[in-house]
């Protein structure tokens, strides 16, 4: 369904990613695994259109999108939930939802109080006064309520207390079982290869493995970590 084709880009003079491709197939989960600064957040990117590839593609659906702006890849499906607090602080979690609701706001409130039934109590609140959890389940939720077909997951459980990772976990569990393809970049790598039906590891800017959960031993993890550790 989404698509990078041989993929080269980054910032500036810097070149980050070379010769990238990964496919997120239909209904599938993706774990991208790989060392900090390797580049996952620059595929995220490139993905979501907020950065042109220097060369390659990015294709959806058997469609060249590697020019398509962000909010029309939004348009199309594309949902990036991007690394921190990705909330409007000054509008309530009720303005928060309804802003990105593709249906119906009162549908969609419900979609969201379902996945994260804290956000029921909290629908008056301003988002910059939620604790963190709450903003990132906020973050989610925003995601969820736009009925998604690809969603671009950037960290969403870092720096969060271990109940509301596993509350994530379980979200992002949910929002599979919606049939959404979701690509994955979590810090818990052993519970997102749970989720995961494909890995790949990227080791500077390159792809060094791709395949199943399964497949992935020990040696191909710590050459994606370049020596760190692998859970
Ligand atoms: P982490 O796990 O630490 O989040 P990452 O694998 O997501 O790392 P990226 O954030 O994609 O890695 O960064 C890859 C490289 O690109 C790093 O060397 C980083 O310093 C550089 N980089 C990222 N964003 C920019 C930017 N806006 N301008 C210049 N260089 C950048």
């Amino acid at each position: 369904m989404l698509q990078l084709e041989s993929v080269t880009g980054g910032y500036g003079e810097t070149t980050v990613l070379r010769d990238v491709s990964l496919t997120v197939p239909e209904g599938s989960v993706v774990a991208l695994l790989g060392a900090n600064g390797a580049g996952k957040t620059t595929i995220m990117r490139v993905a979501s259109g907020e950065l042109r590839p220097r060369a390659g593609w990015v294709v959806m659906d058997d469609r060249d999108i590697s020019s398509t702006p962000p909010f029309r890849r939004w348009k199309l499906g594309v949902c990036h939930i991007p690394e921190g607090r990705a909330v409007f602080p000054g509008l309530t979690v009720r303005e928060n939802l309804v802003t990105f609701a593709k249906g119906r706001a009162d549908e969609a409130l419900a979609r969201a109080t379902e996945a994260f039934p804290v956000l029921g109590q909290r629908m008056a609140q301003r988002a910059g006064t939620l604790s963190g959890g709450e903003q990132q389940m906020l973050a989610l939720a925003r995601a969820y309520v736009t009925e998604p077909r690809v969603v671009l997951l950037d960290e969403v459980s870092m720096g969060l207390a271990p109940k509301i990772v596993d509350d994530i976990f379980a979200f992002i569990a949910l929002l599979a079982r919606t049939g959404a393809s979701l690509l994955l970049v979590e810090q818990y790598v052993a519970r997102a290869l749970e989720l995961a039906d494909h890995v790949y590891v990227l080791s500077r800017g390159r792809i060094t493995f791709s395949g199943p959960p399964a497949e992935l031993d020990e040696e191909n993890v710590l050459a994606g970590y370049l020596g760190g550790v692998s859970a």
